[in-house]
């Protein structure tokens, strides 16, 4: 495009006279705003490290701290392969530093959240014994789903690929519902064995039996729920194509595999659950005292009394908006 521009010299020498200057000028206002904000008080880090390329071959890593409650980074370092051994040293060299740095400010760190990086774990133990040491669960997750994923590539272990987010789902719960328990933690997550088996309780642990979701319905529920589906299809059979519009909807046929016009029919009619609903509440109401009740928030006239088993009987005097509300209540029961 026969452009003139600055020679890359030129945009070099700029940077380091011009810019370099003003962003660590900038970084230091930072950083001390956020140390001023951290002062007195008991700090959570996370910390975690990235290199420049994955595997061996990194020549940087810059090893980040965040307050975690304020999601503002503290401090980091940027280690160079030159300063360490092997590129494997650069992740502690900077955990080091970066950490040295902030508590030589004066911050008070009461507690460090990391991966599960080896190299860091034993530097708590064995340096930082003072400080707790805590595993971000998203690293965790991170490296179970990959696990996961893996073994679900071999033809023997296809189903698992299903499962791994309600896997993952599950780590995460376990995480938040331990109680800082490390036993139940472990109990939980391993019970996720169980679950995927369609085994819901088990026996030999200290803490946790049996899965916290809903247990699968009884047989009774099955044959009542059932006992609904039937009536509600009896009751909506055959019902007349809508007048209004549309009159026609395309569906997906399972049989001919292709999509069809189906007719709209009119909307269903729930007008045999009036029936119903006065049934179980009248037989609430056998339960209790059939004294006069005010109840003029539901009878729909303001101010009247009336007498509760009338009302729970008559399904006349029902207003709509508690047959509409008794209509989505009954199947919810189950
Ligand atoms: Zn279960």
């Amino acid at each position: 495009m026969n452009l003139k521009s600055i020679s890359e010299d030129t945009y070099t020498a700029l940077r380091k006279k011009c810019v370099f200057p003003t962003i660590t000028k900038t970084w230091i206002n930072e950083r001390n705003a956020v140390l001023t904000d951290l002062a007195s008080q008991e700090v959570v880090l996370c910390g975690d490290g990235r290199c420049d390329s994955p595997g061996h071959s990194a020549k940087y890593c810059t090893y980040t701290f965040l307050d975690a409650q304020s999601n503002k980074v503290v401090d980091f370092k940027v280690v160079s392969v030159t300063q360490v051994s092997n590129s494997n040293a650069m992740e502690l060299h900077g955990f080091k530093e970066a950490l040295k740095t902030i508590e030589d400010d004066g911050v008070h760190v009461s507690t460090i959240s990391t991966d599960r990086h080896p190299q860091i774990v034993k530097e708590m133990r064995i340096n930082n014994p003072e400080k707790f040491h805590e595993f971000d669960p998203w690293h965790v997750a991170k490296g179970v789903s990959k696990k996961l994923t893996a073994e679900a590539k071999r033809r023997s272990c296809e189903d698992l690929g299903a499962w791994i987010p309600s896997i993952i789902n599950h780590l995460w719960w376990c995480a938040q519902n331990c109680a800082e328990d490390a036993v139940l933690l472990k109990e939980k997550w391993v019970s996720v064995i169980h679950h995927v088996t369609n085994r819901h309780d088990w026996p030999g642990n200290r803490h946790y039996h049996c899965c916290d979701h809903e247990t699968h319905f009884g047989y009774d529920v099955m044959v009542h729920a059932s006992m609904l589906a039937a009536l509600d299809h009896n009751n909506n059979v055959n019902r007349e194509q809508s007048v209004g519009e549309p009159k026609y909807k395309t569906a997906w046929s399972k049989v001919h595999k292709n999509f069809r016009a189906r007719p709209v029919a009119v909307g269903k009619d729930y007008s045999y659950m009036r029936v119903m609903v006065a049934d179980v509440l009248s037989s609430v109401n056998d339960t209790r005292d059939s004294g006069p009740t005010q109840n003029s928030a539901c009878n729909g006239s303001t101010g009247k009394t009336i007498q509760r088993t009338n009302y729970l009987t008559d399904t006349s005097v029902f207003p709509i908006q508690v047959e509409r509300f008794m209509v989505k209540l009954l199947p919810c029961m189950f």
